[in-house]
């Protein structure tokens, strides 16, 4: 039976690397999918990864109808073996409603790939919608760490280096390269309650009760 997975998991666990091997698996098996993504770090039309793998994707606009891309793509001779979604969060509620009918009426696989909270530990309607219709939920297994060592369940975002818990849902930028003055990063629980990103670790303001693991 074909299946909607989501593969959560935080920014920098490597969704995107599992997602281009997920691809690279099935065409090895001469099996060839549609890939679709949205504001990938690379730029419209692209699954890019962070170890530097790259390839064509089609740009899910917020206003596109991916049920209807496929009977398209399908009807004009096109293959498609299995769907493949990257950043799948950033997709409306809508559209994660056309992928589970992409599985039930086309009987094709879809994998979406996306990240479950945002920077303020809220769903992403996207990833919300997914968690209610997937058929299956894989938490990635290629765990991100926070500074202190601890596994990282959370996104924070920075602006101007300060971690900041409001604003805008979607404001696009990355781990390890900030876009402008906005930045992510990845903590445990615990550092992102008490808004302590790596560079307020180093600052040394710290209080009593939130010693780093290995302090100096
Ligand atoms: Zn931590």
């Amino acid at each position: 039976m074909p299946e909607l997975v989501f593969f959560s998991g935080t920014m920098d666990c490597g969704k995107s690397t599992l997602a281009l091997q997920i691809g690279h698996n099935r065409s090895a098996r001469g099996l060839q999918g549609v890939i679709f993504t949205r504001d990938d770090r690379a730029g419209e039309g692209k699954l890019s990864s962070r170890l530097g793998l790259v390839t064509d994707a089609v740009e899910a606009d917020e206003d596109m109808d991916l049920y209807a891309y496929l009977v398209d793509h399908i009807t004009r001779g096109g293959r498609a073996d299995h769907v493949i979604v990257d950043e799948a969060q950033f997709l409306a509620p809508r559209q994660i409603d056309q992928l589970a009918r992409i599985v039930d009426d086309l009987n094709l696989d879809v994998f979406a790939f996306g990240i479950t909270t945002d920077f303020r530990t809220k769903l992403f309607p996207g990833s919300q919608r997914l968690i209610e219709l997937a058929d299956r939920i894989e938490a990635l297994q290629v765990e991100a760490m926070c500074w202190c060592g601890a596994r990282a369940t959370h996104n924070a975002r920075t602006v101007g280096g300060r971690m900041v818990v409001e604003g805008a849902q979607v404001v696009v930028g990355d781990v390890h390269h900030s876009t402008g003055d906005v930045g992510y990063e990845v903590l445990c629980r615990r550092h992102h309650r008490r808004r302590m990103t790596s560079a307020a670790s180093h600052a040394g303001a710290l209080s009593p009760d939130v010693l780093p693991v290995t302090p100096g």
